[in-house]
Formats: structure tokens, C-alpha cells, sequence
């Protein structure tokens, strides 16, 4: 997954300025939860962008899986076709 936020503007809530987030920083709350934030370049006021839990990461790691997956199906398509295609074409 791409996040959109490192592209868009924000204006802070506190001070008022307006920045470009650069970078998202996580950090690991208890065990269970990690919080990713990003930090006003001005005055230094935490926003939350999400939180991430274990039920997150599973699923982020069986979309990965699937990713993996699909790419694996349009190979072996793009092999079948090439076979067919030398089997019926060539000489
Ligand atoms: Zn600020």
C-alpha cells in the first residue's frame, strides 16, 4: 500500500502553518498497537494518521500474500501464451 500522505499539504491546527509531511513515524504504544504520526515541522505538534493493531497486520501480510499470488498467475499466463504461441505459430 502507497500512503498518500507524504504528497498533500496540511495546515496545523495549532500554529497555523502550513508544511508538506515528509516523513510518517511509528511508534509501538503497548505490545499490541502501533501509532503512526507525523510531526508539525514548526511547532512540533504530534498528529495521529492511523493506528495499526495485530488484526491490521495480519491482513496487510495476507494482502501481501495475495499480491504475491497474483503475480504468480499473470507470469504463468504470460508463459502459457508464450508456449501456445510458439506451438501454434512456429514451424
Ligand atoms: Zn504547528
Amino acid at each position: 500500500m502507497k500512503n498518500n500522505f507524504t504528497s498533500s499539504e496540511v495546515i496545523c491546527d495549532d500554529c497555523g502553518k502550513s508544511f508538506k509531511i515528509k516523513k510518517l513515524k511509528t511508534k509501538w504504544i503497548d505490545d499490541n498497537v502501533q501509532r503512526t504520526y507525523f510531526i508539525c515541522l514548526y511547532c512540533k505538534k504530534e498528529y495521529t494518521s492511523f493506528y495499526k493493531d495485530k488484526r491490521i497486520r495480519k491482513n496487510i501480510k495476507k494482502i501481501d500474500d495475495l499480491q504475491r499470488q497474483y503475480d504468480e498467475i499473470i507470469q504463468e499466463n504470460k508463459e502459457i501464451m508464450q508456449e501456445l504461441r510458439e506451438k501454434y505459430e512456429g514451424d
